[in-house]
């Protein structure tokens, strides 16, 4: 092992950056060009197909039969045209990533041969054996039917010779299996309720499209050293290893200059990103050594999740091609920042407003006020679920982290829509005074500047900030499926718009004119979600103790933070989009996930602690030991002379022996957990009982690691791991 990790840090530091072959022509040229787009569409299929395809898209209508018929016939014609000869459906089952399965397009042709084929009811839907996707005891496995059915509103690609097709997938009986069925839902939820509100300010609102704007934050790591790390290539983390004495202090990594292999990678990596149609935009250092952020212009929420999904992919294969490995880990290393995927999210009209912009006259910013407020309200109530849909495992350990929002969600506003909402709750209709005709609301509400100022003064503390025309929902994980989180958030918002459009409806019923109503509502909704407003320190522990007094939910532990799928308010969010039945089965599979990776973790650092840790600390032990008894042979001043050798045979011991004791304590308390039944039962021991032994262990090889010589330890330190050169 030692011999491995010298080897692979000479690799590491000799390793010259890949040449990459440049597309001769613009971006604006090959963008799309693995994409079944609407201009793939209009080459591939007939005026009328085209048609019904994207009436059905835009209108959010099922796909018939025939037209499925008459659009598989296109878009094979298209995949052979570009050396396609497999096809998939593409799905987010409820684990990591994506799933497919692939088939070929052949089929007999009746006289002995084979001929490409790809039927309509192939593209439509597909029945994946699907016993091995977890379905938290939706499908029994000896019913192990599943379907995947083709979302049109996603298009298809291509990926190396396969054709991909975005697919929802679902059980025999119609219960969601995957993220995006429940997340359609929740944007076709967030359409109706948020059309309905934006009708009280323009009458022409038809559609209201949810747009997403990720950004993935990422670390590489060099492929030889990664392998010089069994726990980083099994649990995508760092189980054990000292600080390196230089990291983060610095900055110097932020915004600094790329290394040549990393632009490399980069570029490739956004060559093949723009042929797959995904408009990605900004690439840059992070904070923490080795670590990058990619972020794309925003799009419509589902494309946008399924090109994240799709973008990991392609780094983790490109990463591979430069000699790298990209590790989506939310905190690979300890001591240095862990990654995020910040989501940023607005809601937009047909007519192109959007709904989170401040407008220029009185109506536009009762609008604007309209849907901040809602969404405030939303938040708050829901503060607890949004929560559980970022938590996991690994999300567990960025968070409250000193470097990420803590496990409570609150709202950071800015000072200047803070002040606005302040001056409107005090505010009354007849406030408002009349200019030019138009009614201008005394209170400055009339006049917030089109482009705030608050951009500039963001708060990097916040899990969830407006900056300036959107939110920016930050406590999302790096290797989180962004569809959990835009679910709740749309589900969140949309139930909360419903029950503002009653109330303010039926004031209206009751006499009041349509100012009147608004004001009246949204000012009570003001008041009662002020708890989730705070602009303050977000890492402080001030705010824990005031969020506690406010009644935020500040539970930190995973597996109780599922619970929030469960509560009444949750079973009203979801209502249309998961069921009572649903949510508890995602968490059963939420639950088992959890136990999972603390279960791996801790094989992994028994394994290793027995195997690699203690050998090499006792052989440097003997060592000493060795040197200390010649030093008995050459002199009675023995003990004086070899003081240093005495107090490290001493201090290794000690460590050797808590790590063995506690090794054995953590497989004992393993077990325990293992013969519990409940799933979620099962996950809460594994968090209270078993994960606290990893870092109990970890702090005993971090110590030995010091202790012991150099040319010995087995495993690649953080100072070779973390500088690419
Ligand atoms: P930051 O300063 O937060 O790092 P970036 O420029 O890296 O900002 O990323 C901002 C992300 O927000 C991009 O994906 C961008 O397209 C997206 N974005 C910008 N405006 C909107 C909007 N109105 N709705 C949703 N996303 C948006
Ligand atoms: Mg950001």
């Amino acid at each position: 092992m030692t011999k491995l990790r010298f080897k692979a840090v000479a690799l590491a530091s000799e390793r010259k950056p890949l040449e990459v072959k440049k597309p001769t022509s613009k971006t604006s040229e090959y963008y799309g060009e693995k994409v079944f787009n609407r201009k793939a569409m209009t080459k591939y299929l007939s005026k009328e197909t085209f048609k019904a395809l994207n009436d059905a898209i835009d209108k959010g209508q099922s796909v018939n039969r025939n037209l499925a018929e008459h659009v598989a016939a296109g878009m094979r014609m298209w995949a052979l045209e570009n050396g396609v000869t497999h096809y998939t459906h593409w799905f987010h089952p409820l684990t990591d990533g994506t799933a497919e399965k692939h088939d070929a397009f052949v089929e007999h042709d009746g006289n002995g041969g084979l001929i490409e084929e790809f039927e309509g009811k192939l593209l439509a839907q597909q029945e994946p054996d699907a016993s091995s996707f977890p379905s938290g005891g939706l499908r029994n496995t000896f019913e192990a039917r599943g379907y995947s059915a083709w979302d049109p509103s996603s298009p298809a690609f291509i990926v190396g010779d396969t054709l991909c097709i975005p697919t929802i997938f679902i059980s025999y009986t119609g219960e969601a299996l995957d993220y995006k069925t429940p997340l359609l839902k929740a944007l076709n939820a967030v359409d109706k309720a948020a059309t309905g509100v934006a009708q009280y300010f323009n009458e022409d609102v038809r559609k209201i499209i949810s747009n997403l704007g990720w950004e993935q934050e990422y670390f590489l790591v060099d492929e030889d050293l990664f392998m010089a790390r069994p726990d980083l290539a099994l649990t995508g983390r760092t189980l054990m290893s000292h600080e390196s004495s230089k990291n983060q202090q610095l900055e110097d990594h932020y915004f600094g200059a790329i290394p040549e292999r990393v632009q490399r990678f980069m570029e490739e990596l956004e060559y093949e990103a723009y042929a797959l149609g995904i408009p990605v935009k900004t690439r840059h250092n992070e904070v923490a050594p080795n670590q990058f952020e990619l972020a794309p212009i925003y799009e419509e929420c589902n494309l946008a999740v399924d090109h994240n999904l799709l973008v990991m992919s392609v780094m983790d294969k490109v990463a591979r091609k430069h000699s790298f490995r990209v590790l989506f880990h939310e905190k690979p290393f300890k001591g240095i920042n862990g990654s995020g995927k910040h989501n940023n999210w607005s809601l937009c009209t047909n007519t192109g407003i959007n709904l989170l912009s401040p407008g220029k006259d009185t109506v536009e910013n009762l609008r604007f006020i309209t849907f901040v407020v809602n969404i405030l309200a939303a938040v708050h109530k829901n503060n607890g679920l949004l929560k559980a849909s970022i938590s996991s495992a690994t999300n567990g350990h960025r968070l409250g982290a000193n470097e990420a929002p803590p496990a409570i969600i609150s709202v950071f506003l800015g000072t200047q829509v803070s002040d606005v909402l302040d001056k409107f709750e005090k505010s009354s209709v007849q406030d408002a005074i009349v200019v030019d005709n138009k009614k201008q609301i005394s209170l400055g509400v009339g006049q917030i500047p089109e482009i705030l100022l608050d951009n500039t003064d963001r708060n990097r503390t916040s899990p969830f900030a407006f900056t300036g025309n959107r939110f920016e929902f930050r406590a999302v994980g790096s290797s989180a499926n962004c569809a959990s989180a835009m679910t709740a958030l749309n589900a969140a918002v949309a139930e909360q718009l419903f029950v503002f459009k009653d109330e303010v409806d039926s004031l209206i019923k009751s006499g009041k004119s349509k100012e009147e109503a608004l004001y009246e509502v949204l000012k009570k909704y003001i008041k009662e979600s002020r708890p989730i407003r705070f602009n303050g320190n977000g890492y402080s522990d001030e705010w824990k103790a005031e969020a506690n007094k406010r009644k935020l939910d500040c539970e930190t532990s995973v597996p109780l933070i599922y619970d929030n799928y469960t509560s009444k308010q949750s079973i009203k969010t979801f209502s249309g989009i998961l069921s009572e039945v649903e949510l508890h089965a995602r968490n059963e599979v939420k639950w088992e996930i959890y136990t999972k990776k603390i279960q791996i973790e801790s094989r992994v650092l028994g394994d290793l602690a027995l195997n690699h840790i203690i050998p090499v600390a006792i052989s440097y032990q003997s060592i000493l030991l060795t040197n200390v008894s010649k030093l008995k042979e050459v002199s009675d001043n023995y003990k004086e002379l070899g003081a240093e050798q005495l107090r490290l045979i001493e201090k290794i011991s000690t460590h050797v022996n808590a790590v063995n004791a506690k090794v054995h304590e953590m497989i004992d308390t393993r077990k325990i957990a293992n013969n519990i039944e409940s799933e979620r039962e099962k996950a809460l021991a594994y968090h209270d009982n078993v994960a606290p032994y990893l870092d109990g262990i970890r702090y005993h090889i971090d110590k030995l690691e010091l202790i012991v010589d150099n040319e010995m330890w087995p495993l690649a330190k953080y100072r070779e791991l973390l500088f690419i050169r």
